[in-house]
Protein backbone atom coordinates (compact mmCIF):
# COMPACT_ATOMS: atom_id res chain seq x y z
CA UNK A 1 0.00 0.00 0.00
CA UNK A 2 1.43 3.49 -1.20
CA UNK A 3 0.06 6.60 0.57
CA UNK A 4 0.79 10.02 -0.59
CA UNK A 5 0.41 12.71 1.78
CA UNK A 6 0.22 16.03 0.38
CA UNK A 7 0.90 18.27 3.48
CA UNK A 8 2.76 21.91 4.63
CA UNK A 9 4.48 20.00 7.30
CA UNK A 10 5.89 16.58 6.05
CA UNK A 11 7.97 15.88 9.22
CA UNK A 12 4.43 15.21 11.34
CA UNK A 13 3.82 12.86 9.18
CA UNK A 14 7.13 11.05 8.69
CA UNK A 15 8.05 11.61 12.65
CA UNK A 16 4.98 9.36 13.72
CA UNK A 17 6.03 6.42 11.49
CA UNK A 18 9.50 6.05 13.68
CA UNK A 19 7.57 3.91 16.15
CA UNK A 20 6.38 0.52 17.03
CA UNK A 21 4.03 -0.94 14.63
CA UNK A 22 3.83 0.91 11.64
CA UNK A 23 7.68 1.57 11.77
CA UNK A 24 8.14 -2.05 11.45
CA UNK A 25 5.30 -1.92 8.43
CA UNK A 26 7.75 0.82 6.55
CA UNK A 27 10.69 -0.81 7.43
CA UNK A 28 9.03 -4.60 5.81
CA UNK A 29 8.01 -2.54 2.91
CA UNK A 30 4.26 -3.63 4.05
CA UNK A 31 3.62 0.12 3.30
CA UNK A 32 5.37 2.96 1.97
CA UNK A 33 4.37 6.60 2.89
CA UNK A 34 5.39 9.48 0.99
CA UNK A 35 5.16 13.47 1.20
CA UNK A 36 4.52 16.37 -1.04
CA UNK A 37 5.23 19.59 0.12
CA UNK A 38 2.45 21.43 -1.57
CA UNK A 39 4.88 24.83 -0.73
CA UNK A 40 7.45 23.48 -2.68
CA UNK A 41 4.83 24.02 -6.19
CA UNK A 42 4.50 27.71 -5.52
CA UNK A 43 5.37 29.98 -8.44
CA UNK A 44 5.63 32.77 -5.65
CA UNK A 45 9.23 34.06 -4.69
CA UNK A 46 7.97 34.08 -1.07
CA UNK A 47 6.53 30.37 -1.37
CA UNK A 48 2.69 31.51 -0.33
CA UNK A 49 0.45 28.53 0.21
CA UNK A 50 -2.85 30.80 1.45
CA UNK A 51 -4.06 34.30 1.37
CA UNK A 52 -6.77 35.67 2.69
CA UNK A 53 -10.74 34.93 2.05
CA UNK A 54 -12.40 36.99 -0.49
CA UNK A 55 -15.25 38.15 0.99
CA UNK A 56 -13.86 38.52 4.28
CA UNK A 57 -13.71 36.37 7.36
CA UNK A 58 -10.93 35.41 9.32
CA UNK A 59 -8.22 33.30 8.67
CA UNK A 60 -6.31 32.27 5.81
CA UNK A 61 -7.45 29.89 2.77
CA UNK A 62 -5.36 27.52 0.99
CA UNK A 63 -4.34 28.84 -2.79
CA UNK A 64 -5.64 26.30 -5.80
CA UNK A 65 -2.18 26.63 -7.26
CA UNK A 66 0.04 24.97 -4.96
CA UNK A 67 -2.06 22.16 -4.13
CA UNK A 68 -3.55 21.33 -7.55
CA UNK A 69 0.18 21.05 -9.11
CA UNK A 70 1.40 19.12 -6.18
CA UNK A 71 -1.54 16.60 -6.25
CA UNK A 72 -0.45 16.26 -9.97
CA UNK A 73 2.79 15.70 -9.24
CA UNK A 74 2.13 12.85 -7.66
CA UNK A 75 1.94 9.23 -10.13
CA UNK A 76 -0.72 7.40 -9.75
CA UNK A 77 -1.36 3.75 -10.09
CA UNK A 78 -3.68 1.69 -11.17
CA UNK A 79 -6.10 1.09 -8.06
CA UNK A 80 -5.75 4.52 -6.16
CA UNK A 81 -8.26 6.71 -4.20
CA UNK A 82 -7.86 10.45 -3.89
CA UNK A 83 -9.13 11.70 -0.14
CA UNK A 84 -9.23 15.02 1.40
CA UNK A 85 -9.47 15.41 4.99
CA UNK A 86 -12.01 17.50 5.98
CA UNK A 87 -14.61 18.40 8.91
CA UNK A 88 -17.28 18.35 6.52
CA UNK A 89 -16.32 14.87 4.71
CA UNK A 90 -17.87 11.09 5.59
CA UNK A 91 -17.27 10.09 9.19
CA UNK A 92 -14.09 7.35 9.38
CA UNK A 93 -15.63 3.78 10.26
CA UNK A 94 -14.37 0.43 10.07
CA UNK A 95 -16.83 -0.43 7.02
CA UNK A 96 -14.63 2.89 5.45
CA UNK A 97 -11.62 1.90 6.77
CA UNK A 98 -11.89 -1.98 5.06
CA UNK A 99 -13.04 -0.56 2.09
CA UNK A 100 -9.64 1.55 1.63
CA UNK A 101 -7.41 -1.38 2.33
CA UNK A 102 -8.67 -2.75 -0.68
CA UNK A 103 -6.79 0.30 -2.76
CA UNK A 104 -2.84 -0.09 -3.48
CA UNK A 105 -2.93 3.75 -3.31
CA UNK A 106 -4.30 6.10 -1.26
CA UNK A 107 -3.18 9.91 -1.75
CA UNK A 108 -4.54 12.00 0.48
CA UNK A 109 -4.88 16.22 0.69
CA UNK A 110 -3.99 17.67 4.35
CA UNK A 111 -5.33 21.11 4.80
CA UNK A 112 -4.44 23.73 7.26
CA UNK A 113 -5.60 27.23 8.50
CA UNK A 114 -8.99 27.75 7.77
CA UNK A 115 -8.79 24.86 4.63
CA UNK A 116 -8.71 24.56 0.84
CA UNK A 117 -10.09 26.79 -1.49
CA UNK A 118 -13.20 25.52 -3.30
CA UNK A 119 -11.52 24.67 -6.38
CA UNK A 120 -9.32 22.27 -5.41
CA UNK A 121 -12.49 20.35 -4.25
CA UNK A 122 -13.91 20.72 -7.87
CA UNK A 123 -11.09 20.36 -9.82
CA UNK A 124 -9.62 17.30 -7.72
CA UNK A 125 -12.39 15.69 -6.75
CA UNK A 126 -11.07 13.67 -3.90
CA UNK A 127 -13.53 11.84 -1.57
CA UNK A 128 -13.68 13.82 1.44
CA UNK A 129 -13.60 11.90 5.03
CA UNK A 130 -13.73 13.24 8.45
CA UNK A 131 -12.52 11.65 11.79
CA UNK A 132 -14.78 13.07 14.02
CA UNK A 133 -17.26 16.30 14.42
CA UNK A 134 -14.88 18.68 16.04
CA UNK A 135 -12.48 20.78 13.70
CA UNK A 136 -8.78 20.09 14.39
CA UNK A 137 -5.65 22.69 13.18
CA UNK A 138 -4.73 20.62 10.26
CA UNK A 139 -5.17 17.16 8.49
CA UNK A 140 -1.99 15.62 9.10
CA UNK A 141 -3.50 13.99 12.49
CA UNK A 142 -6.30 12.97 10.57
CA UNK A 143 -4.29 11.65 7.59
CA UNK A 144 -2.49 9.17 10.27
CA UNK A 145 -5.27 8.08 11.75
CA UNK A 146 -6.45 6.71 7.89
CA UNK A 147 -2.55 5.45 7.49
CA UNK A 148 -2.63 3.99 11.14
CA UNK A 149 -6.62 2.23 10.63
CA UNK A 150 -5.81 1.47 7.18
CA UNK A 151 -2.48 -0.41 7.55
CA UNK A 152 -3.64 -2.74 10.23
CA UNK A 153 -5.67 -4.28 7.92
CA UNK A 154 -2.80 -4.73 5.34
CA UNK A 155 -1.22 -8.24 5.75
CA UNK A 156 1.99 -7.97 7.38
CA UNK A 157 1.46 -4.60 9.30
CA UNK A 158 0.39 -7.14 12.55
CA UNK A 159 2.26 -10.00 13.46
CA UNK A 160 -1.28 -11.88 13.62
CA UNK A 161 -3.85 -10.16 11.03
CA UNK A 162 -6.43 -12.34 13.32
CA UNK A 163 -5.97 -10.25 16.34
CA UNK A 164 -7.63 -7.02 14.69
CA UNK A 165 -10.81 -10.02 14.17
CA UNK A 166 -11.71 -9.50 17.42
CA UNK A 167 -11.63 -5.99 17.64
CA UNK A 168 -13.78 -3.20 18.62
CA UNK A 169 -16.33 -2.56 15.15
CA UNK A 170 -14.42 -5.55 13.14
CA UNK A 171 -18.04 -7.46 13.54
CA UNK A 172 -20.25 -4.89 14.84
CA UNK A 173 -19.86 -5.09 18.51
CA UNK A 174 -16.87 -3.72 20.94
CA UNK A 175 -14.64 -6.09 22.00
CA UNK A 176 -14.92 -8.19 25.39
CA UNK A 177 -12.56 -7.12 28.54
CA UNK A 178 -9.11 -8.08 28.48
CA UNK A 179 -6.78 -9.50 30.88
CA UNK A 180 -3.11 -10.51 31.98
CA UNK A 181 -1.39 -11.05 34.96
CA UNK A 182 -0.75 -11.17 37.52
CA UNK A 183 -4.87 -13.32 38.17
CA UNK A 184 -4.85 -11.29 41.50
CA UNK A 185 -4.43 -7.45 41.94
CA UNK A 186 -5.62 -5.03 44.12
CA UNK A 187 -8.20 -7.70 45.14
CA UNK A 188 -9.32 -8.24 41.50
CA UNK A 189 -9.59 -11.23 40.35
CA UNK A 190 -9.54 -12.17 36.66
CA UNK A 191 -12.57 -14.24 35.87
CA UNK A 192 -12.62 -17.89 36.63
CA UNK A 193 -13.36 -18.95 33.33
CA UNK A 194 -10.44 -17.55 31.72
CA UNK A 195 -8.54 -18.96 33.94
CA UNK A 196 -10.07 -23.10 32.86
CA UNK A 197 -8.65 -23.50 29.42
CA UNK A 198 -12.36 -24.33 28.11
CA UNK A 199 -12.19 -22.56 25.22
CA UNK A 200 -15.94 -22.84 24.17
CA UNK A 201 -16.61 -21.64 27.58
CA UNK A 202 -14.36 -18.72 27.44
CA UNK A 203 -15.74 -17.91 23.85
CA UNK A 204 -19.05 -18.21 25.18
CA UNK A 205 -18.24 -15.82 27.94
CA UNK A 206 -16.37 -13.23 26.04
CA UNK A 207 -19.42 -12.73 23.40
CA UNK A 208 -21.60 -12.69 26.32
CA UNK A 209 -18.93 -9.45 27.73
CA UNK A 210 -18.80 -8.02 23.89
CA UNK A 211 -22.78 -7.95 23.52
CA UNK A 212 -23.24 -6.35 27.46
CA UNK A 213 -20.69 -4.18 27.04
CA UNK A 214 -21.76 -3.12 23.00
CA UNK A 215 -25.52 -2.38 24.69
CA UNK A 216 -24.03 -0.11 27.69
CA UNK A 217 -21.98 1.83 25.73
CA UNK A 218 -22.81 2.13 22.13
CA UNK A 219 -26.37 0.66 21.69
CA UNK A 220 -26.58 2.44 18.62
CA UNK A 221 -24.15 -0.03 17.15
CA UNK A 222 -26.99 -2.79 18.10
CA UNK A 223 -29.42 -1.23 15.71
N1 LIG B 1 -12.84 25.96 8.00
C1 LIG B 1 -12.98 24.51 7.91
C2 LIG B 1 -14.42 24.12 8.23
O1 LIG B 1 -15.02 24.76 9.09
O2 LIG B 1 -14.93 23.15 7.66
C3 LIG B 1 -12.05 23.81 8.89
C4 LIG B 1 -10.62 23.96 8.52
S1 LIG B 1 -9.55 23.12 9.67
C5 LIG B 1 -9.19 24.39 10.80
C6 LIG B 1 -8.07 22.91 8.79
C7 LIG B 1 -7.88 21.53 8.16
O3 LIG B 1 -7.79 20.56 9.18
C8 LIG B 1 -8.97 21.05 7.25
O4 LIG B 1 -8.84 21.57 5.94
C9 LIG B 1 -8.78 19.55 7.29
O5 LIG B 1 -7.80 19.11 6.38
C10 LIG B 1 -8.28 19.32 8.70
N2 LIG B 1 -9.34 18.87 9.64
C11 LIG B 1 -9.80 19.54 10.71
N3 LIG B 1 -10.73 18.85 11.36
C12 LIG B 1 -10.86 17.67 10.71
C13 LIG B 1 -11.66 16.54 10.90
N4 LIG B 1 -12.54 16.45 11.90
N5 LIG B 1 -11.54 15.49 10.05
C14 LIG B 1 -10.67 15.57 9.02
N6 LIG B 1 -9.88 16.64 8.77
C15 LIG B 1 -9.97 17.69 9.60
Amino acid sequence: MIFDVLTLFPEMIQNHLQFSILKRAVDSGVIDVRTVNPRDFTLDKHKKVDDTPYGGGAGMVLMPQPYVDAYESVEKIENSITIMLSPQGEPLKEGLVKELANYDQIVMLCGHYEGFDERIREIIKPREISIGDFVLTGGELPALCVIDAVSRKIEGTLGKIESANDDSFADGLLEYPQYTKPREYRGLRVPDVLLNGNHKEINEFRQEQRIKRTKERRPDLMC
